[in-house]
């Protein structure tokens, strides 16, 4: 048999916001089939029209783009095998419905909703599970035909088999095994003529050609009526690869009461995309050889699918955050410092477009900050030191915490100090007999001589400078700052701070 091109998909229903296990799910599709020089492709499962959500798909489609997750084809991009949204596509099921019907696969089914509620109720007092009980399938061709002259309302219903069993050969899995009899006549066609998530789902990924089905092992369920399904049409089934669930710490499924799920969320906290995407690439999957940190391109050029582990990976945001941090000190400077500017903004110390001074000053904080920040937003967030230049010691209040009050009287204390006047004056005139630029081995160098010239400990010379430089008990390290905020930017503050403390 001729070897058939690899093509994997992802089959979202746009329910909501971006789910992080679309992206994670996205990602080994998208490996698999490049990997092995096959398509990936992008399918919206929109049929149930009670869960559809507007905007939704639009985000799907951002936020894949966002990841670099791209598809070959989708709704919005078109292709051979188009169109790519279910609710395009709503004849085609119907059609194949009844194709069944007439193989005596399917079957009408005319059951009321009464009595299929009073089918349920039996069932639940005898202790049975619940299911279909199989009476329209043996309806006479007349029966049927008057029903459906009358206009009754039908489903149609797949004939699952009475007896044997239904195997899913899950590459990762191996075989499970699944009883026929527990198994219910599953409906194909629903009453209003909308397909279910079944028959959509197996028509779509047989006309588009789908050879390998990789979904989240909460679907294994459906499965073996998939398999049934393409029995029933006489079509090869594709490959069933089932990914281990990502789950919350406390190993419960991943959901929004514990962990952040909306891809929307990681990128207003200003996660990288590398980070993201190298992220979910450790769950359930390990290169080996400790080698944690690796881009997209690597992780395909790697990638091996049989390597997938099922022990239900944890998603932990405190790896996420070691990861992103790994991407943000690799990050070309330049683009780092680009993606963080919306931040920036965002918190008000940036306004408009930057010059290139500007600019080259916000690159430095953020060469800085980014050393210890697991976000671009926790870069903004400590960054506040290097652009106020107005601020006034603490207070000791009710409110502050215990830990904070020494620190605090300490601040007050050695500007009323002789020796920290002393330090802040030959500081000040070291730094007047700069030039504007300052380097940081030069703050560096005149910090030393400072404490030199003075002759005490660093506590005793550094707090002062640092009270007058910050007006904070601690903090960034003040020959970055220095260096970054430049002469000018540093005296106004020290004399400004003089002038309010009588120094
Ligand atoms: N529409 C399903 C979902 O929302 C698709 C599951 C599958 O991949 O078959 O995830």
């Amino acid at each position: 048999m001729m070897e058939r091109r690899v093509r994997t998909r992802i089959a979202p229903s746009p329910t909501g916001d971006p789910h992080v296990g679309t992206a994670y799910i996205a990602l080994f599709n998208l490996a698999f089939a490049h990997k092995n020089g096959g398509d990936f492709i992008l399918r919206i499962e929109d049929t149930d029209q009670n869960r559809y959500t507007d905007g939704s798909e639009k985000m799907i489609f951002d936020a894949l783009k966002w990841l670099d997750l791209n598809y070959e084809e989708g709704p919005d991009l078109g292709g051979e095998y188009g169109p790519y949204r279910q609710s395009e596509r709503f004849d085609l099921y119907g059609d194949y419905a009844k194709q069944l019907v007439e193989k005596g696969e399917a079957y009408y089914c005319f059951c009321t909703q009464d009595r299929l509620e009073k089918l349920r109720e039996r069932q639940k007092a005898m202790g049975k599970a619940p299911g279909y009980d199989g009476h329209c399938r043996s309806l006479s061709q007349e029966e049927i035909d008057a029903k459906l002259a009358a206009g009754e309302s039908y489903v149609i219903r797949l004939k699952m088999p009475y007896e044997g069993e239904t195997i899913i050969k899950d590459r990762l899995r191996g075989d499970i095994v699944f009883e026929n009899n527990k198994i219910d006549d599953q409906v194909l066609l629903k009453a209003d003529g909308y397909p279910t998530y079944h028959l959509a789902n197996v028509v779509d990924d047989y006309l588009m050609k789908i050879t390998h089905v990789i979904r989240a092992e909460e679907w294994i369920a459906s499965t073996p009526k998939h398999i049934q399904l393409y029995k029933a049409f006489g079509w090869e089934a594709p490959e069933f690869i089932h990914m281990p669930l990502l789950r919350n710490s406390d190993r419960t499924k991943i959901s929004k009461r514990k962990n952040p799920v909306s891809l929307n969320w990681y990128q207003e906290e200003g996660y990288l995309k590398e980070g993201i995407v190298n992220f979910l690439g450790l769950m359930g999957y390990s290169f080996g050889e400790n080698k944690e940190i690796f881009t997209l391109q690597e992780f395909i050029d790697g990638f091996d699918i049989d390597k997938v582990a099922l022990g239900g990976p944890v998603f932990d945001l405190v790896k996420l955050g070691w990861v992103n941090n790994q991407h943000m000190r690799l990050k070309d400077l330049k683009e780092l410092t680009e993606l963080t500017l919306p931040f920036f903004e965002k918190a008000g110390f940036v306004t408009g477009i930057p010059t290139e001074k500007e600019f080259d000053t916000i690159s430095k904080i953020v060469e800085i900050l980014r050393e210890g920040a697991q976000t671009m937003k926790e870069i903004v967030e400590t960054s506040e030191v290097y652009f106020k230049d107005e601020y006034e010691l603490p207070v000791v209040t009710e409110e502050t915490e215990k830990k904070e009050v020494k620190g605090i009287e300490r601040l007050h204390s050695v500007l009323k100090d002789e020796i920290g006047k002393k330090a802040i004056n030959l500081f000040q005139s070291k730094i007047e007999a700069c030039e504007e630029e300052i380097s940081i081995e030069h703050a560096k160098e005149l910090l030393k001589e400072t404490l030199e010239g003075i002759g005490e400990g660093p506590g005793k010379v550094y707090m002062p400078l640092r009270a007058v430089l910050t007006g904070l008990p601690k903090g960034a390290d003040l020959y970055n700052l220095v260096a970054i905020i430049g002469r000018e930017r540093t005296l106004n503050r020290i004399n400004r701070m003089k002038k309010l403390y009588n120094i």
